[in-house]
């Protein structure tokens, strides 16, 4: 229970790897605000989460909207008292090659997984601010914070985009005591990727048991999928790790596929 008396906001907490690192939080003994697009769902979460003894509420934000964002953020100061730990995690994927990438596509990848980092962040800073009580903040990025794939040119922007974010915050967040990571994944098994793999078949001409072992898994040292496990043991990992020794960090989470 080391995080007994902390209150936590996780993003995209309403399916895969956000539901998975909220109820790692809770476990902890973090009081956990699911914020998801999909209040139902977000809801269903946080009733999960009680039931198995935790303090969780769900809380309808859409993070591209800035207004949303900070009564979002607001609800659950009121409720809880503070933000300790934001987990800016909400993310799609879009796959198509650049020249026939939809505009429109491009804009809505970008504003979910940048404009939402950046406005939560700056709704959560409001409060660990408030006289340099701090707090951590970890961006969802991925393999592809570092990596480029085909199809994936907003993704692929999208998150090394938060890599910048995260080394600013370090900065700026040090004298506040607020610390920053981005924790990358490989292909972790989420509706997210599932909805992927018949995508890339058709993409790129091959079997959807080719995109598992070629294109997903073949460049980690063991041919294995991430598991939510390990995105939420690293989470937890730095979301209780006592100083400032590591921030503004990049930690891979991918079997080997990218090392660094
Ligand atoms: P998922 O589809 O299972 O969950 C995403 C959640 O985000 C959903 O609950 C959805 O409702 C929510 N969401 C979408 N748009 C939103 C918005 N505008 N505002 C608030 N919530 C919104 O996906 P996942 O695989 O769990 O992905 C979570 C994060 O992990 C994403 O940032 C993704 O890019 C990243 N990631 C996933 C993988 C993977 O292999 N699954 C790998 C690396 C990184």
């Amino acid at each position: 229970m080391q995080l007994q008396g902390k209150v936590a906001i996780v993003t995209g907490g309403a399916s895969g790897i956000g539901k998975d690192i909220a109820i790692g939080l809770s476990k902890a003994g973090a009081a956990v605000a699911i914020a998801d697009i999909n209040l139902a769902a977000a809801q269903a979460v946080a009733a999960e989460l009680e039931a198995a003894g935790g303090k969780a509420m769900g809380v309808a934000i859409d993070v591209t909207d800035e207004a949303a964002v900070e009564a979002g953020t607001q609800q659950v100061v009121d409720a809880y008292g503070s933000i300790d730990i934001l987990i800016s995690n909400a993310g799609i994927q879009v796959v198509a090659p650049i020249h026939e990438f939809a505009y429109a596509d491009w804009k809505k990848v970008m504003a979910i997984h940048v404009d939402g980092a950046f406005l939560t962040t700056k709704a959560a800073l409001k409060h660990m601010y408030k006289d340099d009580r701090g707090g951590i903040v970890i961006y969802t990025g991925s393999v592809h914070s570092h990596l480029a794939s085909p199809l994936k040119s907003a993704y692929v922007t999208a998150k090394h985009g938060l890599l910048g974010l995260n080394r600013v915050l370090a900065k700026e967040g040090a004298p506040h005591n607020v610390r920053s990571h981005v924790v990358c994944p490989g292909f972790v098994r989420t509706p997210l990727v599932d909805k992927q793999i018949p995508e890339q078949a058709a993409s790129l001409g091959i079997s959807e048991a080719e995109v598992i072992s070629k294109v997903m898994l073949g460049n980690t040292v063991d041919g294995e999928f991430t598991t939510l496990q390990d995105v939420t043991d690293t989470v937890l990992f730095l979301a209780t790790f006592p100083s400032a020794a590591f921030t503004g960090q990049s930690f891979v989470v991918s079997h080997g596929w990218y090392m660094h």
